[in-house]
């Protein structure tokens, strides 16, 4: 319906960061997002209608029509890597890094392949490829710090924000990859049909995110 408006967002850090922006552009959930355990979530407004779905789907669901706007990190996007997608505003929420990291004082061996433990295939490929190193990459899908520690891997790609995790598993950072912060996507089909409202409320949020920067 050209008159609806469906948000995905994901549970977790995105979520509560994610919720005081869109108050501030005047959409509230119409439950308390933490305790329910339903998928699609009304809001104050009719017409609009959140999406409770796994980080990495956002994008999926936006690139599809499924949602017509999503909030996702900037390190699934990149994994995600679409054309199908519209990308007008970072959230500057939900900051971290994304890095290489490795146990402390590992050093790589002369003529040894090194083996990268990561969620993030895509964008680790391209990153070592920009170095003009030849890696194996192990996929994995959480906890990839351990992967070092038993074996599997000698690197791994993750996300860093306050090194705590890698520090409490021996790991130390190397190599920045890139800055990650959440962005709102957007459906390009709900964006031509859909024009007047989606501006508005990337407008809004927009105001709300220069807002908080500067408190
Ligand atoms: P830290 O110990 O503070 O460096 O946090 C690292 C762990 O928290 C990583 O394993 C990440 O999976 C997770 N993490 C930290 N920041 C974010 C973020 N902005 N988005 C998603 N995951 C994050």
């Amino acid at each position: 319906m050209s008159n609806s408006l469906t948000i995905a967002l994901s549970k977790g850090r995105i979520l509560e960061d994610t919720c005081p922006l869109l108050e501030q552009a005047g959409i509230k959930p119409a439950e308390d997002i933490s305790k329910t355990r339903k998928l699609i979530i009304p809001t104050n407004h009719s017409h609009i209608r959140l999406l409770i779905v796994r980080a990495s789907d956002v994008p999926t669901y936006v690139e599809h029509g499924a949602a017509d706007i999503g909030v996702a990190g900037k390190d699934v996007l990149m994994e995600h890597d679409s054309d199908e997608l519209y990308e007008p505003l970072d959230l500057n929420i939900s900051r971290c890094r994304l890095m290489t990291a490795a146990p402390v004082g590992y050093q790589e061996q002369p003529g040894k392949r090194v083996r990268v433990a990561t969620k993030f295939v895509n964008v680790a490929k391209k990153y070592y490829a920009s170095q003009g190193k030849q890696v194996d990459i192990i996929k994995l899908y959480g906890s990839m710090e351990l992967a070092p520690l038993i074996g599997l891997a000698d690197q791994i790609v993750d996300i860093v924000d306050t090194g705590n995790t890698l520090k409490a598993n021996g790991l130390e950072p190397r190599e920045h990859i890139a800055d990650i912060s959440s962005r709102l996507v957007v459906n390009k089909a709900s964006m031509k049909v859909k024009h007047a409202m989606i501006s508005q409320l990337v407008e809004q949020m927009g105001v709300a995110v220069a807002r908080e920067q500067r408190s």
